[in-house]
């Protein structure tokens, strides 16, 4: 099932009020839901001890939503210097950052290492040489290649660019203790929008069976090791959600028989993104226009500049039509935005009630990956955010872009290089 029910019924009867203060499109997002699912996702896994969520914040940078995390006590996953920035910005300081960057700058090494530093999650072993100041706790980024398939999205691992290779896992703890490291971690991210909790629970096992070979080896005790994110959520009616009882419960079993098995185990951290705020957020977008060709359009207020998943996956976003939800699905559209590429369709001849110019148009499942990955070609701004929280107050947590923001890259001192031979 799409976006909660509970989301629905604390929406769905205040929604024409709040389009009619801010206007549309806008993103809003769930605080009540996201507290609820960060509140099961630590109770799930309250049976590893030291068990931490580093939420993914590529998958909804906003510094309000960051702070929800932190007050849940979850850290950060950041893969670029502006989520450093965002994250240590509402707080976050040394543990609590992980930085999982691939083919990482100098640069993006000496703002890891600012502020307190962070976790520094290594890519490649040939980044050990260019660590500027090799901190005590290291952890690197695996990838098992053939060792394992992909899921869908993710695809084979032997394609991924990210990671180390397999027979490279123990001369890169042995190069980065000669580099002074004595605390060790070990990720991966192998999955991604997967509902299938046995290929997340062999994740777990891979890595703490990787973790028991470095150990023989070099003799190190692991700190933690970081299953990645990657759980996924339902964003069709027909979609299973996933087990989190099940995955939870082997995870956990897992962890106390590797303890049993060598009188130690390592803690475990998940960065997840979308299952923590995937399902609390709908982009809400008037119908403003239908046509009638090939095909019938509806056309909307917003576009692919709000939501890139649909054109670029083809991704499935349930529709809701406001006040219709139980009007029966007679009419078959495109739903689409004004951007000039005909992928700018949030849905694909989708059964819908049929929709008026006026009517509002609930996107779901926005939460995370939808503003973030929004882009401004073609001259389309990025819409505005907002918070449902759990007092039932709204609060606007993003303002839209407007022009002057899309042309202030224009305004900069003149510097041209004279001709050759000038
Ligand atoms: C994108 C990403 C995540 C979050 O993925 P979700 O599918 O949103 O859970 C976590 N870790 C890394 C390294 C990522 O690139």
């Amino acid at each position: 099932m799409p976006m909660s029910q509970e989301f629905k019924q604390r929406l769905f009867p205040r929604i024409r009020e709040i389009a009619a203060h801010y206007g549309t499109p806008f993103h809003i997002y769930d605080e009540a839901g996201i507290l609820a699912t960060g509140a099961a996702l630590k109770q799930a896994f309250a049976g590893i001890d030291g068990f931490r969520e580093y939420y993914a914040v590529k998958a909804l940078p906003n510094p309000r939503i960051l702070a929800l995390m932190k007050d849940m006590d979850f850290g950060f996953d950041c893969s670029s210097i502006p989520e450093l920035v965002m994250s240590r910005r509402i707080g976050a300081r040394g543990e609590e950052i992980m930085f999982t960057s691939n083919n990482t700058s100098r640069e993006e090494f000496d703002a890891a290492a600012a502020e307190g530093g962070c976790i520094l999650n290594l890519d490649d072993i040939s980044l050990l040489a260019k660590v500027p100041n090799f901190p005590e706790l290291i952890c690197f980024r695996y990838n098992p290649g053939p060792r394992r398939t992909g899921n869908v999205i993710i695809g084979n691992p032997v394609e991924a660019k990210y990671g180390i290779a397999h027979d490279q896992v123990i001369s890169a703890y042995r190069m980065a203790m000669e580099r002074g490291a004595r605390r060790f971690g070990l990720h991966t991210m192998v999955a991604s929008n997967e509902r299938d909790c046995t290929y997340i629970i062999e994740t777990a096992r891979m890595l703490l069976e990787l973790t028991a070979l470095v150990d023989d080896e070099l003799g190190i005790q692991f700190e933690f090791v970081n299953i990645g994110g990657g759980l996924g959520i339902p964003y069709r009616p027909e979609d299973n959600a996933l087990d989190l009882a099940t995955m939870a419960q082997e995870i956990t079993a897992q962890f106390n028989e590797f303890k049993a098995r060598r009188g130690f185990a390592p803690r475990m951290y998940m960065e997840s993104g979308r299952w923590m705020t995937g399902p609390h957020g709908v982009l809400v977008t008037t119908a403003i226009n239908h046509k009638n060709i090939y095909r019938k359009y509806i056309g909307v207020d917003s576009c692919m500049s709000s939501l890139m998943r649909p054109a670029l996956y083809g991704s499935y976003h349930h529709i809701d039509v406001v006040g219709k939800e139980n009007v029966p699905a007679t009419e078959v559209y495109d739903v689409v935005g004004s951007l000039c590429e005909n992928n700018d369709k949030f849905a694909v001849q989708r059964h819908l009630p049929p929709i008026h110019d006026g009517d509002l148009l609930v996107i779901q499942d926005t939460g995370a990956h939808g503003y973030a990955m929004g882009f401004q070609y073609n001259g389309r701004l990025r819409p505005k955010e907002l918070l449902l929280r759990t007092d039932g107050s709204v609060e606007l947590i993003r303002r839209p872009e407007t022009v002057e923001d899309y042309l202030r890259t224009l305004e900069f001192a003149p510097d041209t290089m004279p001709a050759p031979g000038r």
